[in-house]
């Protein structure tokens, strides 16, 4: 199997709320994309980033605060479609989405490919169902984003097999073995959103984690750090969120060999891009 990372997209934001002691100078933080090509499958995506649709989302009132807050840049180019064409890669090539969580900056680009099946978490996509108003927006779901036939076309993530985790992905000992073949592993990372989920693959005998939104940067896998209290608004769970933190940075230092891939962390993208091409 093979994957790309895909740079689609960025939001500026202050390091200051993803890790205590950062600067509160806005920086640059990437919507990173993850596209296998699966021998048997076909084009399978992990995400997909912003698209120029999240403006009209957050034209209005209270929708607007959502730009406010992470302003978005996405240029021409940097379209996941724009891309995918760019290599031959036609929307109705794409089979599979797999989604990490219902958070805008990932799901904005879901009503470009109108042939994928979706695989995402039941409780996740219950959780933001749920939510209206207000509600939905504090944390992070613009309704406008979802296509219409969604709950057509989704496989729940909890539908599949269960598999128990080698020793060497301690402490993550559970996984869903998404194809029921071992090539996709989708592993819980609560805390961040309601259903977040994880994906861990095995890429030319190195084994790639796309963590999603589990943390926001490397250095948290290096130093545990918490987020600033403000970002605590955002959250699904507080508590969970730290535990899983704890938990890949516990992972981290027992496993280096594990390639762990934060969804908006620039220096993890560059390190894949250069190693994998
Ligand atoms: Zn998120």
């Amino acid at each position: 199997m093979n994957l790309q990372l895909l740079h689609v997209g960025h939001c500026f934001h202050p390091e200051a709320i993803i890790t205590r002691g950062g600067a509160w100078k806005a920086q640059q933080f990437p919507a990173i994309v993850g596209l296998f090509r699966h021998p048997r499958l076909g084009y399978v995506l992990f995400d997909t980033g912003y698209a120029k649709r999240f403006l009209q989302a957050t034209q209005p009132f209270p929708q607007r605060f959502y730009r406010w807050l992470t302003p978005m840049h996405l240029c021409d180019k940097q379209q996941l479609q724009t891309q995918l064409k760019d290599q031959g890669i036609a929307s109705e090539d794409i089979r599979h989405i797999f989604i990490s969580h219902f958070h805008a900056d990932h799901i904005a680009g879901l009503l470009d490919f109108p042939h994928a099946t979706y695989i995402c978490s039941r409780s996740g996509l219950q959780s933001m169902r749920q939510r209206t108003g207000i509600s939905a927006l504090i944390k992070g779901y613009l309704k406008n984003l979802m296509p219409v036939d969604f709950e057509h076309r989704v496989r729940f993530i909890e539908t599949s097999p269960e598999y128990q985790l080698p020793v060497d992905m301690a402490p993550f000992s559970k996984a869903y073995d998404i194809f029921n073949d071992g090539s996709f592993l989708a592993i819980e990372l609560p805390g961040h959103a309601f259903g977040h989920f994880g994906l861990l693959t095995a890429i030319g005998g190195e084994s790639v984690f796309l963590i999603g939104d589990a943390c926001w940067t490397e250095k948290t896998l290096i130093t545990a750090s918490r987020p600033h209290p403000l970002a605590n608004l955002v959250l699904s769970d507080t508590h969970q969120y730290y535990d899983t933190i704890d938990k890949l940075a516990q992972l981290y230092g027992y496993n280096q060999s594990i390639r762990i891939v934060p969804s908006h962390c620039m220096s993890s993208y560059e390190r894949f891009c250069a190693h994998h091409h």
